[in-house]
């Protein structure tokens, strides 16, 4: 899951980034409303936490413009404690969920989950794929109910290529995915993470597209 966080206090931006990255999560950390319409033009983002005193627009201006502008990244809102004209406000404005400072990171991680989840249209967030079990909440895979053991980059690129089934992605869009757009990446970065995945969960799962990109190969009926 890729996370934009925006938020201009250094103590609560820090502290979410470190600790979402803690629990296995890729993100990036802006300060204002301009960086975070930047980020967004830049790279994929699953979802965005939002804060709404920023200094160059109000966060509840900027959740406007984007659902005006036809942006639908599931936007979680961080609100002042019991600021209950805030939260209605927000959820107006078109957030998807809110959550009041000071919070506990295994919630918020959770509730960001369940955004993402609802936003890809899954029930329930366990994605099964043939003998192939993921657990993105837990950051669990299992091959035939054995469980193994991936890096926080392998998981991230399986995840993408398990929620776009079918699906071509390219290098570039699987880098999304994977790596926050401020850190600096090789450029076989991806290769790398699709060799080891292949050696972990076998040769099949992975196509190559030559020169254009992976997919999840089609289950045989
Ligand atoms: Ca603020």
């Amino acid at each position: 899951m890729h996370v934009l966080i925006v938020e201009d206090d250094d103590l609560v931006g820090d502290g979410l980034k470190a600790g979402l990255e803690a629990l296995g999560q890729t993100t990036d950390w802006v300060r204002t409303a301009a960086t975070a319409d930047t980020a967004l033009e830049l790279a994929h983002f699953d979802v965005v936490v939002l804060d709404l005193g920023l200094p160059d627009q109000d966060g509840m201006a900027l959740l406007e413009r984007w659902r005006r502008q036809g942006r639908e990244i599931p936007v979680l809102i961080l609100t002042a404690r019991d600021a209950v004209p805030d939260r209605v406000a927000g959820l107006e404005a078109g957030a998807d969920d809110y959550l009041a400072k000071p919070f506990d990171l295994s919630e918020l991680v959770a509730r960001l989950h369940s955004l993402v989840r609802r936003a890809s249209g899954r029930a329930i967030n366990l994605i099964q794929y043939g003998p192939l079990r993921f657990d993105p909440a837990k950051l669990e895979v299992s091959l035939d109910d054995r469980p193994v053991s991936l890096s926080r980059r392998e998981l991230a690129v399986l995840q993408a290529l398990l929620q776009n089934p079918g699906r071509l992605l390219t290098p570039g869009q699987l880098q999304d995915h994977v790596y926050g757009w401020s850190e600096g990446v090789e450029s076989n970065a991806v290769a790398v993470h699709v060799h080891n995945l292949r050696r972990k969960l076998g040769g099949d799962l992975i196509e190559t597209v030559r020169g254009l990109g992976y997919r999840i190969r089609k289950l045989s009926p």
